[in-house]
Protein backbone atom coordinates (compact mmCIF):
# COMPACT_ATOMS: atom_id res chain seq x y z
CA UNK A 1 0.00 0.00 0.00
CA UNK A 2 2.55 2.11 0.66
CA UNK A 3 5.20 1.39 -2.10
CA UNK A 4 1.92 2.30 -4.98
CA UNK A 5 2.33 6.12 -4.00
CA UNK A 6 5.98 5.91 -4.00
CA UNK A 7 6.15 4.59 -6.92
CA UNK A 8 3.36 6.62 -8.59
CA UNK A 9 5.06 10.00 -7.03
CA UNK A 10 8.19 8.45 -8.76
CA UNK A 11 6.69 8.14 -11.81
CA UNK A 12 5.02 11.43 -11.80
CA UNK A 13 8.32 13.17 -11.35
CA UNK A 14 9.77 11.48 -13.93
CA UNK A 15 7.10 12.18 -16.62
CA UNK A 16 5.27 15.44 -16.16
CA UNK A 17 8.25 17.83 -15.02
CA UNK A 18 11.69 16.89 -16.32
CA UNK A 19 12.94 20.53 -16.49
CA UNK A 20 13.71 20.49 -12.54
CA UNK A 21 15.08 16.60 -12.74
CA UNK A 22 17.65 18.00 -14.80
CA UNK A 23 18.40 20.71 -12.60
CA UNK A 24 18.96 18.49 -9.38
CA UNK A 25 22.05 17.46 -10.68
CA UNK A 26 22.32 16.52 -14.58
CA UNK A 27 25.59 14.12 -14.14
CA UNK A 28 24.31 11.54 -11.94
CA UNK A 29 22.97 8.71 -13.51
CA UNK A 30 19.65 8.07 -14.20
CA UNK A 31 19.79 4.43 -12.19
CA UNK A 32 20.97 6.41 -9.17
CA UNK A 33 18.38 9.15 -9.66
CA UNK A 34 15.59 6.67 -9.70
CA UNK A 35 16.86 5.24 -6.54
CA UNK A 36 16.91 8.76 -4.71
CA UNK A 37 13.60 9.44 -6.11
CA UNK A 38 12.26 6.12 -4.95
CA UNK A 39 13.32 6.55 -1.97
CA UNK A 40 12.22 10.10 -1.20
CA UNK A 41 9.34 9.11 -2.11
CA UNK A 42 8.97 5.90 -0.42
CA UNK A 43 9.59 8.21 2.26
CA UNK A 44 7.01 11.37 1.59
CA UNK A 45 4.46 8.00 1.33
CA UNK A 46 5.36 6.77 4.88
CA UNK A 47 5.54 10.85 6.18
CA UNK A 48 2.08 11.23 4.86
CA UNK A 49 0.56 8.38 6.65
CA UNK A 50 1.80 9.14 9.62
CA UNK A 51 3.76 6.32 9.85
CA UNK A 52 0.19 5.08 11.67
CA UNK A 53 1.24 1.38 11.21
CA UNK A 54 4.70 1.43 13.17
CA UNK A 55 4.70 3.76 15.43
CA UNK A 56 0.93 4.98 15.87
CA UNK A 57 1.16 8.21 18.81
CA UNK A 58 -2.35 9.33 17.77
CA UNK A 59 -1.41 12.38 19.98
CA UNK A 60 -4.77 13.84 19.35
CA UNK A 61 -7.06 11.40 20.49
CA UNK A 62 -5.12 11.71 23.35
CA UNK A 63 -5.49 14.73 24.66
CA UNK A 64 -8.45 15.70 26.16
CA UNK A 65 -11.32 15.79 23.39
CA UNK A 66 -12.20 19.96 23.51
CA UNK A 67 -13.44 20.05 19.98
CA UNK A 68 -16.48 18.27 20.59
CA UNK A 69 -20.08 20.48 20.46
CA UNK A 70 -20.07 22.49 23.72
CA UNK A 71 -23.19 25.35 24.34
CA UNK A 72 -21.27 28.67 23.97
CA UNK A 73 -19.77 26.78 20.55
CA UNK A 74 -21.89 24.73 18.45
CA UNK A 75 -20.76 21.83 16.36
CA UNK A 76 -19.25 22.65 13.21
CA UNK A 77 -20.08 20.89 10.55
CA UNK A 78 -17.90 19.97 7.44
CA UNK A 79 -19.43 20.58 4.25
CA UNK A 80 -19.22 21.56 0.76
CA UNK A 81 -15.63 21.54 1.44
CA UNK A 82 -14.62 20.47 -2.46
CA UNK A 83 -14.15 23.32 -4.76
CA UNK A 84 -17.35 24.02 -6.78
CA UNK A 85 -16.10 23.54 -10.25
CA UNK A 86 -18.92 25.86 -11.66
CA UNK A 87 -17.20 28.60 -9.18
CA UNK A 88 -15.18 31.73 -9.99
CA UNK A 89 -11.68 30.90 -9.35
CA UNK A 90 -9.46 33.79 -7.82
CA UNK A 91 -7.30 34.03 -11.01
CA UNK A 92 -4.70 36.43 -9.07
CA UNK A 93 -3.37 33.71 -7.57
CA UNK A 94 -1.93 32.33 -10.80
CA UNK A 95 1.48 33.82 -11.09
CA UNK A 96 2.40 34.83 -7.72
CA UNK A 97 3.04 32.24 -4.44
CA UNK A 98 2.76 33.11 -1.30
CA UNK A 99 5.76 32.95 1.01
CA UNK A 100 5.44 32.61 4.87
CA UNK A 101 7.58 32.19 7.75
CA UNK A 102 6.78 30.86 11.61
CA UNK A 103 8.65 32.80 13.61
CA UNK A 104 9.76 30.34 16.51
CA UNK A 105 13.10 28.61 18.09
CA UNK A 106 14.64 25.68 17.60
CA UNK A 107 13.25 24.68 21.09
CA UNK A 108 9.98 25.88 20.83
CA UNK A 109 8.67 22.90 17.90
CA UNK A 110 6.43 20.28 18.60
CA UNK A 111 8.77 17.80 17.80
CA UNK A 112 10.96 18.58 21.25
CA UNK A 113 7.89 19.49 23.40
CA UNK A 114 8.42 16.99 25.88
CA UNK A 115 11.97 17.65 25.78
CA UNK A 116 12.22 21.28 26.04
CA UNK A 117 9.26 22.10 28.39
CA UNK A 118 7.84 25.60 28.08
CA UNK A 119 8.73 26.55 31.62
CA UNK A 120 12.23 25.81 30.73
CA UNK A 121 12.57 28.40 27.39
CA UNK A 122 14.05 30.99 29.24
CA UNK A 123 17.24 28.47 29.75
CA UNK A 124 17.85 28.05 26.04
CA UNK A 125 20.17 30.46 23.79
CA UNK A 126 18.11 32.37 21.64
CA UNK A 127 18.80 31.78 17.99
CA UNK A 128 15.84 33.10 16.28
CA UNK A 129 17.34 36.53 15.93
CA UNK A 130 19.88 35.94 13.92
CA UNK A 131 18.20 33.56 11.48
CA UNK A 132 15.24 35.55 11.22
CA UNK A 133 17.87 38.46 10.30
CA UNK A 134 19.58 36.07 7.65
CA UNK A 135 15.92 35.04 6.24
CA UNK A 136 15.35 38.97 6.07
CA UNK A 137 18.70 39.27 4.25
CA UNK A 138 18.16 36.61 1.63
CA UNK A 139 14.73 37.67 1.27
CA UNK A 140 15.57 40.97 0.58
CA UNK A 141 18.27 39.99 -2.02
CA UNK A 142 15.47 38.37 -4.27
CA UNK A 143 12.61 41.00 -3.61
CA UNK A 144 10.51 38.66 -1.96
CA UNK A 145 8.01 39.48 0.80
CA UNK A 146 6.60 37.20 3.04
CA UNK A 147 4.47 36.90 5.74
CA UNK A 148 5.88 36.46 9.27
CA UNK A 149 4.06 34.54 11.67
CA UNK A 150 5.18 35.39 15.09
CA UNK A 151 4.99 34.08 18.35
CA UNK A 152 3.62 36.25 21.35
CA UNK A 153 6.36 34.68 23.10
CA UNK A 154 9.44 36.04 20.67
CA UNK A 155 7.81 39.02 20.53
CA UNK A 156 7.92 39.63 24.26
CA UNK A 157 11.24 38.66 24.11
CA UNK A 158 13.18 40.73 20.66
CA UNK A 159 10.65 43.09 20.02
CA UNK A 160 12.71 44.79 18.08
CA UNK A 161 13.44 42.01 15.79
CA UNK A 162 9.40 41.71 14.83
CA UNK A 163 9.72 45.79 14.28
CA UNK A 164 12.73 45.29 11.86
CA UNK A 165 10.53 42.41 9.75
CA UNK A 166 7.62 45.62 9.84
CA UNK A 167 9.92 47.70 8.43
CA UNK A 168 11.61 45.60 6.09
CA UNK A 169 8.30 45.59 4.29
CA UNK A 170 7.01 42.14 5.26
CA UNK A 171 3.55 41.43 6.75
CA UNK A 172 3.20 40.31 10.37
CA UNK A 173 0.52 37.61 11.78
CA UNK A 174 0.14 35.47 14.63
CA UNK A 175 1.94 32.16 15.31
CA UNK A 176 0.16 32.01 19.19
CA UNK A 177 1.64 32.94 22.38
CA UNK A 178 2.82 29.46 24.07
CA UNK A 179 3.02 27.15 20.60
CA UNK A 180 0.53 24.75 22.11
CA UNK A 181 -1.82 22.80 19.70
CA UNK A 182 -4.85 24.01 19.99
CA UNK A 183 -6.82 20.67 20.34
CA UNK A 184 -4.89 20.26 23.98
CA UNK A 185 -6.85 23.41 24.81
CA UNK A 186 -9.63 24.81 25.60
CA UNK A 187 -11.60 27.71 23.69
CA UNK A 188 -11.14 29.81 26.83
CA UNK A 189 -7.62 29.13 26.90
CA UNK A 190 -6.90 29.55 23.47
CA UNK A 191 -8.95 33.11 23.52
CA UNK A 192 -6.23 34.14 26.14
CA UNK A 193 -3.22 32.13 24.01
CA UNK A 194 -4.62 34.89 21.22
CA UNK A 195 -5.11 37.54 22.42
CA UNK A 196 -1.64 37.91 24.61
CA UNK A 197 0.35 37.23 20.86
CA UNK A 198 -2.04 39.66 19.49
CA UNK A 199 -1.05 42.49 22.41
CA UNK A 200 3.18 41.33 22.17
CA UNK A 201 2.98 41.27 18.38
CA UNK A 202 1.29 44.92 17.94
CA UNK A 203 3.03 46.63 20.83
CA UNK A 204 6.22 45.32 19.77
CA UNK A 205 5.88 46.71 15.89
CA UNK A 206 2.71 48.98 15.87
CA UNK A 207 1.31 47.53 13.32
CA UNK A 208 -2.42 45.59 13.25
CA UNK A 209 -2.72 41.57 13.10
CA UNK A 210 -5.38 40.23 10.95
CA UNK A 211 -4.00 36.51 10.23
CA UNK A 212 -3.23 33.36 12.10
CA UNK A 213 -1.10 30.19 11.83
CA UNK A 214 -1.62 27.78 14.52
CA UNK A 215 0.97 25.57 15.95
CA UNK A 216 1.67 22.20 14.32
CA UNK A 217 -1.43 22.89 11.56
CA UNK A 218 -3.55 22.08 14.61
CA UNK A 219 -6.94 23.01 13.59
CA UNK A 220 -8.09 19.94 12.52
CA UNK A 221 -11.78 18.50 13.28
CA UNK A 222 -11.36 18.34 16.36
CA UNK A 223 -10.66 21.86 16.89
CA UNK A 224 -12.61 23.81 14.50
CA UNK A 225 -14.54 26.01 17.07
CA UNK A 226 -11.11 27.96 16.58
CA UNK A 227 -12.30 29.67 13.83
CA UNK A 228 -15.10 31.22 15.37
CA UNK A 229 -13.05 32.40 18.06
CA UNK A 230 -10.63 33.95 15.61
CA UNK A 231 -13.55 35.44 13.53
CA UNK A 232 -14.40 36.72 17.17
CA UNK A 233 -11.46 38.11 17.87
CA UNK A 234 -11.45 40.39 14.58
CA UNK A 235 -8.88 38.07 12.23
CA UNK A 236 -9.67 38.08 8.63
CA UNK A 237 -7.81 35.03 7.54
CA UNK A 238 -6.61 31.30 8.75
CA UNK A 239 -3.53 29.28 7.66
CA UNK A 240 -3.92 26.98 10.01
CA UNK A 241 -5.46 23.70 7.90
CA UNK A 242 -3.37 21.32 6.04
CA UNK A 243 -5.95 19.47 3.86
CA UNK A 244 -3.99 15.92 4.31
CA UNK A 245 -3.40 12.77 6.51
CA UNK A 246 -1.03 13.30 9.00
CA UNK A 247 -0.78 11.81 12.40
CA UNK A 248 -0.33 15.73 14.22
CA UNK A 249 -2.42 17.36 12.06
CA UNK A 250 -4.36 18.25 8.95
CA UNK A 251 -8.26 17.69 7.58
CA UNK A 252 -8.22 14.99 4.98
CA UNK A 253 -10.88 16.12 2.00
CA UNK A 254 -10.25 19.63 2.71
CA UNK A 255 -9.97 22.16 0.04
CA UNK A 256 -6.27 22.73 -1.36
CA UNK A 257 -7.47 26.13 -2.52
CA UNK A 258 -8.40 28.90 -0.87
CA UNK A 259 -11.76 28.85 0.42
CA UNK A 260 -14.03 31.21 3.00
CA UNK A 261 -15.48 30.16 6.39
CA UNK A 262 -18.81 31.39 7.19
CA UNK A 263 -18.98 32.43 11.02
CA UNK A 264 -21.67 34.32 12.78
CA UNK A 265 -19.32 37.36 12.62
CA UNK A 266 -16.78 38.18 9.98
CA UNK A 267 -16.27 35.79 7.15
CA UNK A 268 -12.70 34.36 7.21
CA UNK A 269 -10.76 33.26 4.35
CA UNK A 270 -8.75 30.37 4.49
CA UNK A 271 -5.45 29.99 3.07
CA UNK A 272 -4.22 25.77 3.08
CA UNK A 273 -0.59 25.08 2.76
CA UNK A 274 0.70 23.85 -0.35
CA UNK A 275 -0.32 20.30 -1.40
CA UNK A 276 0.50 18.15 -4.34
CA UNK A 277 -1.87 16.08 -5.85
CA UNK A 278 -1.63 12.32 -7.89
CA UNK A 279 -5.07 10.97 -8.86
CA UNK A 280 -6.98 11.31 -5.30
CA UNK A 281 -4.26 11.75 -3.08
CA UNK A 282 -2.97 14.77 -1.35
CA UNK A 283 0.19 14.92 -0.54
CA UNK A 284 1.72 17.83 1.74
CA UNK A 285 4.45 20.05 -0.14
CA UNK A 286 6.56 22.40 -0.35
CA UNK A 287 7.27 23.63 3.12
CA UNK A 288 8.69 22.79 6.45
CA UNK A 289 10.27 19.39 6.46
CA UNK A 290 8.71 18.87 2.97
CA UNK A 291 10.77 21.28 1.51
CA UNK A 292 14.26 19.98 3.58
CA UNK A 293 13.94 16.14 3.00
CA UNK A 294 12.35 16.28 -0.62
CA UNK A 295 13.83 16.83 -3.74
CA UNK A 296 13.27 20.80 -4.36
CA UNK A 297 11.60 19.45 -7.86
CA UNK A 298 8.93 18.00 -6.03
CA UNK A 299 8.24 21.55 -4.89
CA UNK A 300 8.14 23.21 -7.68
CA UNK A 301 5.90 20.24 -9.62
CA UNK A 302 3.43 21.30 -6.49
CA UNK A 303 3.90 25.02 -6.69
CA UNK A 304 3.44 24.93 -10.71
CA UNK A 305 0.19 22.31 -10.16
CA UNK A 306 -1.46 24.61 -8.01
CA UNK A 307 -0.97 27.52 -10.02
CA UNK A 308 -1.87 25.52 -13.24
CA UNK A 309 -5.21 24.62 -11.15
CA UNK A 310 -5.70 28.52 -10.36
CA UNK A 311 -4.94 27.80 -6.77
CA UNK A 312 -2.84 29.02 -4.50
CA UNK A 313 0.83 27.75 -3.82
CA UNK A 314 1.36 28.74 0.06
CA UNK A 315 5.42 27.96 0.83
CA UNK A 316 5.82 28.13 4.34
CA UNK A 317 9.40 27.86 6.72
CA UNK A 318 10.98 28.42 9.81
CA UNK A 319 13.93 30.44 10.75
CA UNK A 320 15.30 27.51 12.97
CA UNK A 321 15.93 25.49 9.18
CA UNK A 322 18.53 27.92 7.52
CA UNK A 323 20.44 26.84 10.79
CA UNK A 324 22.20 23.63 10.68
CA UNK A 325 24.53 24.87 13.88
CA UNK A 326 21.66 24.80 16.10
CA UNK A 327 22.20 22.89 19.24
CA UNK A 328 21.04 19.26 19.26
CA UNK A 329 18.15 18.34 21.64
CA UNK A 330 18.20 14.77 22.84
CA UNK A 331 14.59 13.90 21.45
CA UNK A 332 13.20 10.55 20.02
CA UNK A 333 14.22 9.31 16.87
CA UNK A 334 11.06 10.65 15.03
CA UNK A 335 11.68 14.44 16.29
CA UNK A 336 15.14 14.30 15.57
CA UNK A 337 14.22 12.93 12.32
CA UNK A 338 11.29 15.82 11.41
CA UNK A 339 13.65 18.57 13.07
CA UNK A 340 17.85 17.53 11.79
CA UNK A 341 17.31 15.98 8.69
CA UNK A 342 18.18 18.21 5.45
CA UNK A 343 19.05 21.16 7.44
CA UNK A 344 22.30 21.66 5.98
CA UNK A 345 21.18 21.86 2.58
CA UNK A 346 18.23 24.36 3.11
CA UNK A 347 18.99 27.11 2.61
CA UNK A 348 20.26 26.34 -1.15
CA UNK A 349 17.07 24.87 -1.61
CA UNK A 350 15.44 28.28 -0.43
CA UNK A 351 17.69 30.56 -2.29
CA UNK A 352 16.49 28.25 -6.10
CA UNK A 353 13.55 28.51 -5.10
CA UNK A 354 13.17 32.42 -4.67
CA UNK A 355 14.95 32.83 -7.88
CA UNK A 356 12.42 30.83 -9.50
CA UNK A 357 9.19 32.78 -8.05
CA UNK A 358 8.26 36.08 -7.49
CA UNK A 359 6.60 35.61 -4.02
CA UNK A 360 4.39 37.92 -2.21
CA UNK A 361 2.97 37.84 1.35
CA UNK A 362 -0.50 37.23 2.44
CA UNK A 363 -1.56 41.13 2.44
CA UNK A 364 -1.03 41.45 -1.55
CA UNK A 365 -2.45 38.42 -2.34
CA UNK A 366 -5.70 39.71 -0.49
CA UNK A 367 -5.29 43.40 -2.07
CA UNK A 368 -4.68 42.01 -5.64
CA UNK A 369 -8.02 39.44 -5.34
CA UNK A 370 -9.90 42.88 -4.22
CA UNK A 371 -8.64 45.32 -6.43
CA UNK A 372 -9.31 43.10 -9.60
CA UNK A 373 -13.32 43.28 -9.05
CA UNK A 374 -15.96 40.77 -7.93
CA UNK A 375 -15.50 38.52 -10.67
CA UNK A 376 -12.07 37.18 -9.42
CA UNK A 377 -13.09 37.13 -5.77
CA UNK A 378 -14.06 33.86 -3.78
CA UNK A 379 -17.06 32.44 -4.66
CA UNK A 380 -15.87 29.00 -3.49
CA UNK A 381 -18.81 27.36 -1.16
CA UNK A 382 -16.79 27.27 2.81
CA UNK A 383 -17.20 25.51 5.74
CA UNK A 384 -20.53 26.37 7.54
CA UNK A 385 -19.97 27.03 11.07
CA UNK A 386 -23.35 26.55 12.86
ZN1 LIG B 1 5.16 26.62 14.69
Amino acid sequence: MIFIPGAAFALALMQTNPAPLAQINSTRSDSLLLLILGVGSLLLSLLVQGLKRWVHTDRESDVQDHGTARSDYPAVELMSMRIDEHAEKPRMAIARPLLSVDVEDYFQTEAFSAVAPREEWDNYPLRVVDNTKRLLDIFDTHNAKATFFVMGWIADRVPQLVREIAVRGHELACHSYWHRTIYSITPEVFRQDTRDAVRAIEDAAGVRVSGYRAPTWSITRKSLWAINVLAEEGFEYDSSVYPVHHDLYGIPGASAAPYVWKTGHNDMIEIPPATFSIGNMTLPAAGGGYLRIFPLGYSRMAIDQLSRRTHLPVVYLHPWEIDPGQPRLNGPWKSRLRQYWGLESFELKLTRLLASYQFIPFRQWRTDVAAAGPEVSFTMPGVMVA
